[in-house]
């Protein structure tokens, strides 16, 4: 049992559990099991994989000592995670969400949940006064990303989380972008944090997995019923290999955010680059507000070419990058919005938020920067 004052990197090493505490293993082991023996016929602290497993226990715990919840909960995906923590929603409720989140979530707000009477207005949450318009009667629940993606539009957390408050909505906010190493949400007063595991959580581009938490004991307590009802839990293989990601976010982080903040300094500065999107560059808007909120920028961060040709110059040039719609890895992945995580929001409605063809998403990988720099430089000379 680790003591939670601990700081992040040795936390984020011996997590609650630092070894089995059936055997001693150094890491917690892959049960790979579906049930579990009911001595004379008693259930013991585990009785079938779906209500909880030990591998995924480690996981579980893990980001609810990271974030500062009191118990964390693990799912398949990402999206399962956020389709799980909406579950606290219920036919005839509204919500409030951003304009541009990420566009799986988008799909699932605009197509899966309306199918079961629950609405969503997607307003520009970093304007306060337009989130307190958009709340009407049936209104249960405000849905955040900051920084936004890809546009990276920062939300006041504790603003929001006040105004939550005076209005009795819950507030959920997908962290994914910042980890719980550079944004602590529950701490400003957000009620349900939710990251797509996959990304820096996992870190290595090798899984699929998502994380919830809270702070409150009521909210944990109908979030665990609804995991062990629905079943989109994670299994015991991913849940290890989270674990083992997991051991390494602040290396991780640290060398992509800081490769992060040297490619954006250099884009901005390039003939062929219009605009960058990066909160650590020092004009950008929403800087200072993110700064109060948060420990770092991040080693995401977006760019608008001049040219749609020098989009698809980029994409058949570069060597290093993977070309994909991710982020997170221990490589630098880059990502055509567009076409690629942003695809399932019409056209129209990606001109009217801004995500023009134009725009390329860098997550910076733990390369040597230098060699990342030539490689981008060769790709968007003409
Ligand atoms: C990738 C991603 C998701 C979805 O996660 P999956 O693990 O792919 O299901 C949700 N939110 C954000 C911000 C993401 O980047």
């Amino acid at each position: 049992m680790t003591d939670k004052n601990l700081r992040p990197a040795t936390l984020l090493v011996h997590q609650k559990t630092d070894r089995d505490p059936h055997t001693g293993a150094s890491t917690v082991p892959i049960y790979q099991a579906s049930t579990y023996h009911h001595a004379e016929g008693k259930a013991g602290e585990y009785d079938y994989a779906r209500s909880g497993n030990p591998s995924r226990q480690q996981v579980e715990d893990a980001i609810a000592l990271l974030e500062g919840g009191v118990r964390g909960f693990a799912y398949a995906s990402g999206m399962a995670a956020i389709g799980s923590a909406l579950a606290l929603l219920k036919s005839g409720d509204h919500l409030i969400a951003p304009e541009d989140l990420y566009g799986g979530s988008w799909r699932y707000l605009n197509t899966v949940l309306p199918q079961q009477g629950i609405t969503a207005s997607f307003v520009d949450t970093t304007d306060l006064d337009k989130v307190a318009a958009a709340i009407t009667p049936d209104t249960r629940a405000i849905f955040l990303e900051t920084p936004s993606n890809p546009l990276f539009k920062i939300t006041d957390l504790r603003g929001v989380a006040a105004l939550a408050r005076e209005r009795r909505l819950l507030t959920f906010l997908d962290n994914t972008f910042m980890t719980p190493l550079l944004q602590r949400p529950l701490d400003l007063g957000i009620d349900v944090v939710i990251h797509s595991a996959t990304k820096f959580l996992g870190g290595h581009s090798d899984l699929l997995a998502g994380l919830v938490t809270t702070a409150d004991p009521e909210l944990a307590k109908r979030l665990k019923h609804f995991q062990n009802a629905f079943g989109a839990v994670l299994a015991p293989f991913d849940s290890f290999l989270l674990n083992r990601g997991i051991k390494t976010l602040k290396l991780r982080l640290d060398a992509a955010q800081a490769n992060a903040a040297t490619l954006a300094a250099r884009l901005a500065e390039h003939p062929a680059i219009d605009r960058v999107y990066y909160p650590g560059l020092a004009d950008f808007p929403g800087r200072a507000l993110h700064e109060r909120q948060a420990t770092g920028p991040g080693a995401v961060l977006s760019f608008e070419l001049k040219e749609t040709t020098g989009v698809r110059r980029l994409l058949e040039r570069v060597r290093l990058p993977i070309i994909a719609p991710s982020l997170g890895g221990v490589e630098t992945i880059l990502t055509h919005c567009w076409s690629m995580s942003h695809a399932a929001i019409p056209a129209a409605t990606k001109q009217e938020l801004g995500i023009r063809e134009t725009l390329v998403r860098i997550s910076a990988g733990i390369e040597d920067v230098e060699d990342l720099w030539e490689d981008l430089e060769q790709a968007l000379s003409v």
